[in-house]
């Protein structure tokens, strides 16, 4: 089977957004692939965290992906800084990535424009770590939500590049954009992405929200004033709820604009929440059933770090002998 690869950072409470334009696209490929999945809690310390907070947060990503359905009988499920090689590898890749390279990525200068008092070095050679986690497992494909395409790309250049200068090392990886979901909006300022870690509270569905506030973000998403559900340009909003009701009902534009002919907006932000509510149910439930059962937690976490140690150390021993490093 193709090796699949993807990481999500433990930097907030999971979104809408991370559920539809990853999770779920998680669950349904790991028959077709052989899926590596890992919680990337060294990513997320490029903001500063509370430990305790921080901990926790990591816990219940963990248990957020399980509840998703990600089976760790079938894929591998690990927390990486459990797993030392992705820092090892990442000092050595950033030694072959340059400094103009990471200095036109888009998210870094979005990210230092809004937390211009820690720009730290982290943020900037993320890039690098994130190239690293992918080719530890030499991973075939890397499903990603358009916001991380960029990166991606790095990850092929430098992998392209270590291959030029020291013979096939690595697996170039290739995107996968799925097209369903691929880009959810903020609720607040549709034509930024949803972020977990967006300060407004109500411009993110939480995925382990009450349904009651799941309900009230919708209600009070910002649309336009034509009160006319329709894709089209401009309308950034309702486009954004369009996008999501059709992810999680499976309707196309056509059918929810029929649906709703000669309703309000008040009608389809409505309907749209109690979609997302029903489809989030079950893993809100899971989720407070794994998060009861901390030893079987702990059991699923050991286990993923020691098979994704074993794989990792093998690719990094390669790359160490590649570079001329002594054997120790
Ligand atoms: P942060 O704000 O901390 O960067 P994030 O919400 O962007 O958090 P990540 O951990 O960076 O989440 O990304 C995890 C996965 O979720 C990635 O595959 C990313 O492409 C996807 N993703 C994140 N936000 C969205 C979104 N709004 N719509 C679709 N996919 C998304
Ligand atoms: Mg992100």
């Amino acid at each position: 089977k193709p090796i699949l690869f993807s990481g999500i950072q433990p930097s907030g409470s999971l979104t809408l957004g991370n559920y539809l334009g990853a999770l779920k696209n998680w669950v349904a490929l790991q028959d077709e692939y052989r899926g590596i999945y890992s919680v990337v809690d060294l990513h997320a310390i490029t903001v500063r965290q509370d430990p305790a907070k921080f901990r926790q947060q990591i816990i219940r990503t963990y248990a957020i992906l399980l509840a998703c359905g990600i089976d760790p009988q079938k894929s591998l499920l690990f927390i990486q800084s459990q797993v030392p090689a992705h820092a090892e590898l990442s000092w050595l890749l950033s030694c072959y990535t340059q400094f103009g390279e990471l200095s036109r990525m888009t998210q870094f200068k979005d990210k230092s424009a809004r937390h211009a008092d820690n720009v730290n070095a982290g943020l900037f050679t993320y890039p690098v770590l994130m190239a690293a986690d992918i080719l530890l497992y030499q991973a075939d494909v890397v499903p990603v939500g358009a916001d991380q395409k960029q990166h991606l790309e790095l990850s092929r250049d430098i992998a392209a590049r270590f291959n030029g200068l020291y013979g096939d090392t690595f697996t170039v990886p290739e995107p996968y954009i799925p097209k369903i979901g691929a880009r959810v909006m903020s609720l607040q300022e549709p034509t930024r992405k949803m972020s977990k870690s967006d300060e407004n509270v109500n411009a993110y569905v939480a995925i382990l929200d009450k349904p009651e506030d799941i309900l009230r973000k919708f209600k009070r998403a910002v649309t336009d004033s034509e009160a006319q559900v329709r894709y089209a340009e401009g309308k950034d909003g309702i486009n954004n709820l369009m996008g999501i009701y059709s992810a999680v009902t499976g309707k196309d534009y056509g059918a929810i604009e029929a649906e709703f002919d000669g309703k309000g907006y008040g009608d389809f932000k409505t309907a749209v929440g109690e979609a997302v509510v029903e489809e989030l149910r079950p893993v809100r439930e899971r989720f407070d059933q794994l998060m009861a059962d901390k030893a079987y937690l702990e059991d699923c976490w050991k286990e993923g770090a020691k098979q994704a140690s074993y794989l990792a150390e093998r690719t990094l021993l390669k790359v160490q002998k590649r570079i001329g490093f002594v054997k120790r």
